[in-house]
């Protein structure tokens, strides 16, 4: 794959247009394209970065890939550094109070969600990836797969100035209690995870309904060919061709495996199971 990035579709701030790019992975070179207009109905996700170079990158390839380049879905991203003050095009400066590093400012963050925003469906929510954030669920991912898309905001350095977070209230979700050095690996990471569940983006759409976190369990263990390896058998259960024997032991599996290894999910399956019988 070339040059996955199109020319620029035209935004209402025409000296900031450059910053804007719709992308789908394409072999062909940029200069034989032309832009693609939004298509309408289609879920967006819109990726605010210092970095649009990052994108579409592992979203490109693979079943997220051909499923942009069907169109299932769009990505567009937005260059913040074309939102930069100056002549040098600045992002950020020092931190109010002192401090180490740099924060994103108000100034050049502020302009870049209002441009993302203009135009916009109501149902498509304003993310901050963020350590201090929500942590992401499947539950999120599904939500969000319902909407019309999402707004992405990826901060870099210390962060960003929280008179904007506050001013668009802004959610922040976060990929896990890490610090990364910007949002754009948890970007794709939620956007993968969201697009997988869009109509028509997996061959199989029952994958998504009994894998990991859909029951509020995690998935049992999966085998396939050779019956035998290295001396393991695949467990007998599983090549008897009985199926309720086998949906039986799949569920104790996922119970045992979710009990074992995450009290917290398992608490919140019982929890549920309470509420089913009330
Ligand atoms: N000083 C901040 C960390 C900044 S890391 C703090 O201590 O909270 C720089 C950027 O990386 C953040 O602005 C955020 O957009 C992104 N980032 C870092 N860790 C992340 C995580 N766990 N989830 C989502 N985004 C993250």
């Amino acid at each position: 794959m070339s040059d996955p990035i199109i020319p620029p579709e035209p935004v209402a701030a025409p000296s900031r247009a450059q910053g804007r790019k719709s992308i789908r992975p394409s072999a062909q070179p940029r200069e034989l394209m032309t832009p693609v207009p939004d298509l309408k109905n289609v879920w967006k996700a819109q990726v605010i970065t210092l970095l649009p170079g990052a994108f579409p990158g592992i979203l490109g390839e693979s079943l997220t890939g051909k499923a942009l380049q069907d169109g299932l879905w769009q990505l567009e991203t937005l260059d913040l550094r074309s939102f930069g003050i100056g002549k040098h095009r600045n992002v950020d400066d020092t931190p109010a109070g002192g401090g180490a590093g740099m924060v994103l400012r108000a100034d050049v963050i502020g302009p870049a969600i209002q441009s993302a925003q203009a135009g916009a469906p109501q149902n498509r929510p304003l993310f901050y990836l963020s350590p201090r954030g929500r942590p992401m669920t499947q539950q999120m991912m599904q939500d969000l797969a319902r909407a019309d898309g999402v707004t992405l905001l990826c901060g870099r350095f210390e962060g960003v100035d929280q008179r904007v977070l506050d001013h668009f209230g802004m959610q922040e979700v976060s990929l896990g209690d890490f610090v990364l050095t910007g949002g754009e690996i948890a970007a794709q990471a939620l956007i993968d995870a969201t697009v997988r569940l869009l109509p028509g983006v997996l061959g199989n759409a029952s994958s998504t309904e009994e894998e990991s976190f859909s029951a509020g369990l995690l998935e049992h263990p999966q085998y396939t060919r050779p019956a035998v390896w290295n001396d393991h058998p695949i467990p007998e259960v599983l090549m008897s061709g009985h199926h309720g024997r086998i949906a039986q032991w799949r569920r104790e599996q996922s119970e045992n495996l979710t009990r074992i290894r995450r009290p917290d999910l398992w608490a919140a399956y019982q929890s549920g199971k309470d509420d089913d019988r009330a």
